[in-house]
């Protein structure tokens, strides 16, 4: 039997079963039959891989849980973000950047240029839709994923043949459990509920964490005239934003194409050292591994200096050893100092959330909510699934799994999908009946 007979018998069945044995309904949720792929998340990768799609005249559904597209950077980023990396590196396919951004577009910048994709793909994401359940049913070959919609959290079913995952590597904020953390008296929260240092002037802050975001909430909390102290407990690779007039990332990438990666790491930690001096003088000491070896090997991204450093050589940002506990309105570090502070900033980190929603172990850890298969070879698991943006690579990795998803699946979708479609269509429904067709997006 084909896959069409069989689906058409599966599903017919289901519709026959619901109206004869109540008690086997599927539930009192809403059913949509999705004729391509399902997306779950409108971050960038998201949006990248409906649009490779779209281009390939494949009809996507993108799911949202937040209320807007790339909600991880309109709802939980600072004012002062800019790109990290510049721009060639950072654009999703098929259309680049405007000429007359910078080269570290601002994240207003990057937000205009993500809403402008959205806009020019056609893309209509379903918002403030939670995917709180997916999993692959055998008998009709299709994943069902179950959503919560809004503040009555109404849930529908969709049914799909394809589902790609794309809720992000920051999907939820990593909170450390720190002694003493309840008899605190002042706030402390995520970087991801920061957004500028305004409220912070004339303040002691203890920033916990060292990456990008601790680096830079510190500088900009300097700026604003608060007493920022950076807690580093890890080891740690500082490199300049720009090296030799480029940028490093580029430089590296270049490099890399002639050059095997240790070398490539002498050289960095070579310019490094002459443009940053020994950074172990100001308690922040390089790991082993040189800094594309680590992040390789473990993911973990060195930081690009925007300014930081120049403040802690001056003084303005003090830099701590790990924190042993907290009291009232205190830190005491595991050197014995303790320093009084009126609010802790939480830089700690992300984790994703697939391990929650997605019932497959096959293709993503348990533990880390990762494909378990490194890049390359991450983004595709078995029974149309696939994952987009999990391959430590930022948004050139994403744009990358986005082409290579939508030219699978465009594959599939020209063999199958369409008379899959077409059988959808002609499933004689009784008036009423719960099962729907997604056909907004629909070519
Ligand atoms: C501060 C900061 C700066 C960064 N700067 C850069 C940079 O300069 N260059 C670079 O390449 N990368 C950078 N990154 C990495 C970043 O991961 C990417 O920029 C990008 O946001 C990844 O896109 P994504 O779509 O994979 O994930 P996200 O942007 O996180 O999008 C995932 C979406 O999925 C949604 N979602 C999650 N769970 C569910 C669910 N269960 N149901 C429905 N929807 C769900 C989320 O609400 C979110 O909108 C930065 C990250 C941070 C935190």
């Amino acid at each position: 039997m084909d896959n069409n007979n069989h689906l058409k018998e599966v599903e017919g069945k289901r519709v026959h079963d619901h109206f004869n044995n109540k008690k086997a309904a599927i539930s009192a949720a809403r059913r949509i039959m999705v004729p391509g792929p399902v997306i779950v998340g409108a971050g960038p990768s998201g949006l990248a891989t409906a649009a490779c799609l779209t281009e390939k005249g494949v009809p996507s559904l993108i799911l949202e849980r937040a209320n807007c597209i790339a909600s991880l950077w309109q709802l939980k980023t600072y004012d002062r973000l800019r790109l990290h990396l510049p721009k060639q590196f950072c654009q999703l396919p098929l259309m680049p950047f405007p000429s007359n951004f910078p080269t570290y577009p601002t994240k207003q910048q990057f937000l205009t240029y993500l809403e402008t994709y959205t806009n020019h793909f056609g893309l209509d994401p379903v918002f403030n839709t939670t995917v709180v359940n997916a999993e692959y049913d055998h008998l009709s070959r299709l994943w069902r994923v179950k959503t919560q919609q809004g503040l009555k959290q109404e849930e529908t079913v969709y049914l799909c043949q394809w589902l790609i995952v794309a809720t992000g590597e920051n999907a939820e904020e990593v909170v450390p459990y720190v002694e003493g953390m309840d008899c605190f008296r002042g706030p402390i929260f995520h970087s991801s509920s920061y957004k500028t240092g305004e409220l912070f002037r004339d303040k002691n802050v203890l920033v916990v964490g060292c990456g990008n975001s601790g680096m830079e909430v510190s500088l900009d909390l300097c700026n604003y005239n608060a007493r920022p102290s950076l807690v580093v407990r890890d080891t740690v690779h500082v490199l300049p934003q720009e090296m030799i007039g480029r940028s490093t990332f580029g430089l590296s990438m270049c490099l890399l194409k002639w050059f095997p990666v240790r070398l490539v790491d002498q050289f960095l930690l070579l310019m490094s050292w002459l443009m940053l001096g020994d950074t172990s003088q100001f308690g922040l000491i390089r790991p082993k591994l040189g800094p594309l070896e680590l992040k390789n090997v473990s993911g973990k991204t060195p930081v690009l200096d925007v300014g930081t450093l120049a403040k802690i050589r001056s003084g303005n940002i003090k830099v701590c050893r790990a924190i042993k506990r907290l009291t009232h309105h205190a830190a005491e570090f595991i050197d014995g100092s303790r320093e009084n502070y009126d609010a802790i900033i939480l830089a700690t980190g992300y984790k994703s959330n697939v391990p929650y929603w997605l019932k497959d172990t096959e293709m993503f850890s348990e533990k880390d909510g990762f494909p378990r298969m490194e890049f390359p070879n991450g983004w595709k698991g078995a029974h149309g699934l696939y994952a987009v943006g999990f391959n430590k690579r930022g948004l050139l990795g994403a744009s990358i799994d986005a082409g290579r998803i939508s030219e699978d699946i465009e594959h599939q979708w020209n063999s199958e999908a369409k008379k899959l479609m077409a059988f959808s269509r002609s499933l004689p429904l009784p008036p009423n009946q719960d099962l729907e067709f997604n056909s907004m997006v629909v070519n």
